[in-house]
């Protein structure tokens, strides 16, 4: 789950890192307030959950109240690679000497989270590990000892950094390693992490991506979802607990387990079809959790047939097809459906699926080979 700079910067600030002050506004005559409060000399900042605003206009300089609020007037409202800003974040403008790269993410081949620093921070950084991948410097953090000292160190001068900053960027490193480690998150980053003209550290902007399947643990951060991000299907599908992720074929698949689904979506391969989506319902699918997944796959255009291939081992496969049945009711899909049920009552499960006109398979290989035909035929 991503969160917004300004809530990543409130993380990080818990932690010691030293940010700009700064508040949020939604309309341009707040944003004016807020430059007034802070001495008239701000940064106004689109708060949306993707990067380079910078590059595309969602960041601007202002130099009086007045100014901000003109700005916070062209920002608001702005589509930025096709999200709609609703806030801004005014921030006390900074003097900028130089601009580092502090990140930290998680190095799956190694096992390891990694901090990541480069002198040349900023909005090119894309640029600087493309080009010259040598001046991003790697260091990878044991979770069980934690970032060391020696570490950051190392750190401040590989990037050269003034020895008179080194006790700053201790504190800073140790806060963004804490925010990153205590938070569950999967990215936590500075940049820029600026030197200033004074000759302080100060973290510019803020990014962090939290992992989903701890957010349970994080009520606070939950509660900063915005789902402007999200398709209306992903929307459905977390409110559901239902695992989905879009794919661009036309066999639309219903499942309960996430093997199953995995074997489903390579059958359907296997028989020369392509999978519109992964979905697992889960166990225990009930006909509420059945529609919000009919809902999911139907809103995808691409659609052709409906796979669904249940399981019924603690599930009663009569249950299942009576929540087919009701979803189908709700949602009143006009494509073709293939069932498959097996287990705990398939019998019963399937002749009120048979009686209510949609094609019946045995096997999964039969249910895959009719999916595939009426997809060909529609
Ligand atoms: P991003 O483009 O989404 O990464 O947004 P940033 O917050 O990183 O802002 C982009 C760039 O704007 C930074 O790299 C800085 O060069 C510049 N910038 C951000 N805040 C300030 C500030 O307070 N003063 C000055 N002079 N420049 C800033
Ligand atoms: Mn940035």
């Amino acid at each position: 789950m991503k969160i917004h700079e300004y809530q990543s910067k409130h993380i990080f600030a818990k932690y010691g890192v030293p940010i700009p002050n700064g508040k949020v506004a939604i309309a341009p005559k707040e944003a004016r307030d807020i430059a007034k409060d802070l001495g008239g000399r701000v940064i106004v900042k689109s708060q949306v959950l993707v990067g380079g605003r910078g590059k595309a206009g969602g960041v601007k300089l202002a130099n009086s109240p007045e100014e901000a609020e003109q700005h916070a007037a062209t920002i608001l409202g702005m589509n930025i690679k096709g999200l709609t800003v609703r806030k801004v974040l005014i921030d006390e403008a900074s003097n900028i000497k130089s601009e580092i790269y502090l990140g930290i993410t998680n190095d799956r081949a190694k096992r390891m989270p990694v901090m990541m620093v480069s002198a040349e921070g900023g909005v090119d950084i894309e640029e600087v590990a493309r080009v010259s991948p040598e001046k991003i410097i790697k260091v990878h953090i044991n979770p069980l000892l934690g970032l060391q000292g020696y570490q950051i160190r190392d750190i401040a001068v590989s990037i050269d950094l003034p020895r008179e900053n080194w006790k700053e960027f201790s504190v800073i490193a140790n806060g963004l390693w804490q925010a990153y480690d205590k938070s569950d998150a999967t990215l936590a980053e500075i940049n820029p992490l600026v030197i200033t003209e004074e000759g302080t550290l100060l973290a510019v902007d803020g990014k962090m991506l939290i992992d989903d399947s701890a957010i349970f643990r994080h009520p606070d951060i939950a509660e900063m979802r915005d789902t402007d991000v999200e398709t209306e299907a992903e929307t459905i599908a977390r409110e559901h607990d239902l695992s989905y992720i879009k794919l661009d074929g036309e066999i639309g698949c219903m499942v309960n387990g996430a093997g199953l689904a995995m074997t489903t979506m390579d059958i359907v391969k296997l028989f020369g079809g392509s999978p519109a989506n992964f979905l697992d319902i889960g166990g225990g699918a009930n006909a509420e959790k059945v529609a919000a997944a009919f809902r999911i796959i139907l809103s995808d255009p691409n659609v052709k047939v409906v796979l669904i291939n249940i399981f019924g081992g603690i599930t009663r496969c009569d249950e299942v097809a009576k929540g087919v049945l009701a979803a189908i009711e709700e949602v009143k899909p006009d494509v073709p459906m293939v069932v498959r049920l097996v287990g705990t009552n398939a019998e019963e499960g399937r002749a009120l699926i048979a009686a209510a006109n949609m094609i019946t398979a045995e096997t999964l290989a039969e249910a895959a080979e009719k999916a595939v035909a009426a997809a060909k035929e529609a």
